[in-house]
């Protein structure tokens, strides 16, 4: 299957904090597939902007050392010189008054204009203000900005309202790089294009829904960091709420950015308070790895790993649970949903085992793909003994070579910024009432004495969290990679 590659606007993108952590794994890496793939035009300018001093060309070694390192291309790859004479650098201090007159000078007239802001987001308002009140941003302008956004709902709400001093919401474009996965957007695509599964898409044939995100590794290195924000904001706030939006939602009356938003904001709305028996936290704590010392604070109750059962109180899921987890150091590096439906309520076939409850698991990483389990009969002659089968598809393997070369999911959302398309990223209502789901959550955590269930690293999470399904008589499906 040949995918199509459509080139996008000519535009100038600004990338504030070019010479991070973000911008050389990600960001600019990116942008050279896109360009290598055809869909950057020529003339299209990237400046990069943060304090440090240096030229044009001393950005773009930078750069070629970024991308050489974050991908597989070659130094003396032809086509990566030509994406280097894109580039540009202004020095500029967010916070400070030189360099901007110098990055406005750069931007072209007629171009598509959009702004990144990679860099911490106490900057946002900085660089906002700078921008807007310096006139190199306009009307037409985008601006991007990363997550986190706002660690409750406060400080989400003063830094919604920092932005909306200088830009209009349909020119602000938070990122969620998970939207941005192709397994994420091939659920809309799954429900909304197939007439097979949104019939049974209600709590009449779903038992129930878990949504897994593990990962292998801890937070050595950056345990400081994490410490302050745990599983909860890190993982279910934000990626976590928005895969169960894109499962739980009704569908939008068209595939338009404030369609797809509206419905999404609908099903945050109607999520019910978790109560604190439907929630587990954990730390990873063992031979190896431990998370206090990762921390470096051997008090630290921040988690580590989290399981919860939600409820939405809505027609469409009542009587339906979504459990969701997420933690470091398990057992494999996964991410899936998995759709279980309801047993069929009689069986014809006596003595031929019972019908087991089909399941539909949408893996997001690694090798994404969908896996349908369906009962048959299970081949060869002694009568009729039913057996449940996957049904499995690879997207790499079914798009063939164009699947394994899919863009990344900052890739997509580049391109999606200069297209102007937000469906993709989350609205600021959306954020705030994000926060405001889970702030009593973390309140409540705060207020308690308790401190996170020990699992070991290695493990599949807290012998806790097994319970928390045990008891509604269900499983966990195994973490596996
Ligand atoms: P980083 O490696 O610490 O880089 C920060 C960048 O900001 C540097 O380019 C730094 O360059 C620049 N900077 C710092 N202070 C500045 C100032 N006053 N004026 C202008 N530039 C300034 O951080 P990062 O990991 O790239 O993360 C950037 C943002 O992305 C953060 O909001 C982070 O939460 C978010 N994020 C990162 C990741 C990731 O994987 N790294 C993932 C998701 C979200 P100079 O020192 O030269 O100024």
């Amino acid at each position: 299957m040949v995918s199509r590659v459509i080139p996008v606007e000519d535009f100038d993108l600004v990338i504030f904090g070019a010479t991070g952590d973000l911008a050389h794994r990600k960001i600019l890496p990116g942008l050279f597939r896109r360009f290598e793939a055809g869909q950057i035009p020529p003339s299209s300018r990237i400046i990069g902007a943060a304090r440090t001093e240096q030229d044009d060309d001393a950005f773009r070694a930078e750069t070629l050392q970024a991308i050489c390192e974050h991908t597989t291309v070659r130094k003396d790859d032809p086509r990566l010189a030509e994406f280097l004479q894109l580039l540009g650098y202004v020095a500029i201090d967010a916070k400070g008054e030189g360099g901007w007159q110098a990055l406005k000078d750069r931007m072209r007239k007629g171009a598509v204009h959009a702004f990144y802001f990679s860099v911490a987001p106490a900057l946002f308002g900085d660089i906002a203000e700078r921008l807007a009140g310096r006139g190199i941003a306009d009307a037409n302008s985008r601006i991007v900005v990363e997550k986190p956004f706002g660690r409750d709902l406060a400080s989400a709400r003063a830094l919604n309202a920092t932005l909306a001093q200088h830009f209009d919401e349909h020119q602000i474009y938070r990122i969620d790089h998970y939207l941005g996965k192709e397994t994420v957007q091939n659920l809309m695509a799954v429900r909304f294009a197939n007439v097979l599964f949104e019939p049974l898409w209600n709590a009449q044939y779903i038992d129930h829904v878990q949504i897994t995100v593990a990962e292998t590794v801890g937070v050595a290195g950056r345990g400081s960091y994490y410490d302050k924000s745990g599983a909860i904001r890190d993982m279910i706030q934000n990626h976590m709420m928005q895969l169960l939006c894109l499962i739980a939602m009704e569908p939008p009356y068209h595939f338009d950015p404030d369609a797809v938003r509206d419905e999404k904001l609908k099903v945050i709305r109607a999520l019910e308070r978790v109560e604190p028996v439907d929630i587990v936290r954990g730390q990873y704590q063992g031979k190896g790895a431990d998370y206090l010392a990762d921390a470096g604070d051997r008090d630290s109750r921040t988690e580590s790993y989290v399981a919860m059962k939600v409820r939405i109180s809505n027609w469409r899921w009542q009587g339906t649970p979504f459990y969701l987890r997420t933690g470091k150091k398990l057992r494999a590096r996964t991410s899936e949903i998995a759709i279980t439906f309801k047993e069929p309520p009689h069986s014809i076939f006596d003595d031929s085992g019972t019908p087991k409850a089909n399941e539909l698991v949408i893996r997001l990483q690694p090798n994404e793909g969908m896996n349908l389990k369906v009962m048959i009969k299970e081949p060869g002659p002694g009568g009729m003994r039913l057996v449940q089968v996957p049904l499995d598809m690879s997207f790499a393997d079914a798009l063939g070579a164009d699947g394994a070369d899919m863009p990344d999911a900052y890739e997509r959302l580049i391109m999606d910024v200069i297209r102007g398309n937000q469906t993709l990223f989350m609205r600021g209502d959306e954020v705030e009432a994000a926060w405001a789901w889970t702030d009593p959550i973390i309140n409540a955590w705060e207020d308690s004495k308790r401190r996170p269930e020990p699992y070991d690293p290695g493990s599949s999470g807290p012998e806790e969290a097994l319970r928390l399904m045990h008891r509604d008589n269900r499983r966990w499906r195994e973490i596996r990679g």
